[in-house]
């Protein structure tokens, strides 16, 4: 039996001037499952992220996480909500250490997270926080790197150190823009079993990806977008199998 649909997106649709760059998308994820968002440069991934997680708001279309709208939601509170995004530029603060890093993310009791941000200082001061914050460090593998400011990492190491960060919220559904892509080879591997671990923890993942190996690998669902549509989806099998899809783009790889 199909498991149950944790987030449901529908009729999302977002102009920018003269450009479509989403247009009348649904999108289904589904408890413990991975979907791959895969299509050309310019097909509207990122986009898609951003109308899902309320960095841009769409001109039409619903977003429904456990049924709650989360179209109209600020993007802080979409993470409190259970959706958190990784962007493919990273996005760390270079200047604090990975653990103050991962502190950030991790929710207080009553789920605030920006006071921290706000008073310097107290983060190192937070015992619970930080040891939280190292767990998820040490579940990427980068425990020892707790201590070294996040602009001395390697860009592989980064991308673990962001993928922490977003675990650390405890949001139940991960958004990942492109985790492999520009990963040191040596790190590759080990993005990929974080990413399926995340999965066999139960928690629901979608992401960017233009490898189409680590599609394969991972993935147990793809979309694919051209032109900000989504045209076709399906099984990966399906989806790499169609002739029509490998002639628009699979067969350019
Ligand atoms: P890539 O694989 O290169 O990251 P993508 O599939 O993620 O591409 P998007 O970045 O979502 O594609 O872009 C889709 C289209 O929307 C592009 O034509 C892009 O130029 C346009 N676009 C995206 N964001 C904006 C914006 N803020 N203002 C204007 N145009 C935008």
């Amino acid at each position: 039996e199909d498991a149950e649909v944790v987030l449901r997106a529908r009729g999302l649709s977002k102009r920018f001037g003269g450009i479509t760059a989403a247009r009348n998308i649904d999108l289904e994820l589904r408890r413990g499952t991975i979907t791959a968002l895969v299509g050309p440069n310019g097909a509207g991934k990122t986009t898609a992220f951003n109308l899902l997680t309320g960095t841009v708001v769409p001109d039409t279309g619903s977003v429904l996480l456990n049924g709650v709208e989360l179209v109209g939601t600020r993007p802080d509170l979409v993470v409190r909500a259970g959706l958190v995004r990784t962007f493919q530029d990273v996005r760390l603060l270079g200047r604090l250490t990975c653990l103050e890093n991962v502190m950030l993310a991790v929710p207080d009791q009553d789920g605030e997270r920006i006071g921290r941000l706000l008073r310097p200082g107290v983060a190192r001061a937070d015992r619970e926080v930080a040891a939280r914050a190292l767990e998820w460090l040490d579940f990427v593998g980068l425990a020892d790197r707790a201590e070294t400011p996040a602009d001395a990492l390697s860009y592989g190491q980064s991308k673990l150190v962001s993928l922490a960060r977003a675990l650390a919220t405890r949001a139940d559904v991960l958004l990942l823009d492109e985790p492999a892509s520009g990963v040191d080879a040596a790190w590759v591997d080990t993005m990929l079993q974080m990413v399926a671990a995340v999965r066999a923890e139960g928690r629901t993942i979608c992401l960017v990806e233009h490898n189409l190996d680590v599609v394969r690998e991972l993935a147990d669902h793809a979309c694919f977008m051209e032109l900000g549509e989504i045209t076709a989806s399906g099984t990966v099998a399906e989806l790499t199998g169609s002739a029509r899809l490998a002639d628009a783009y699979f067969g350019a790889q």
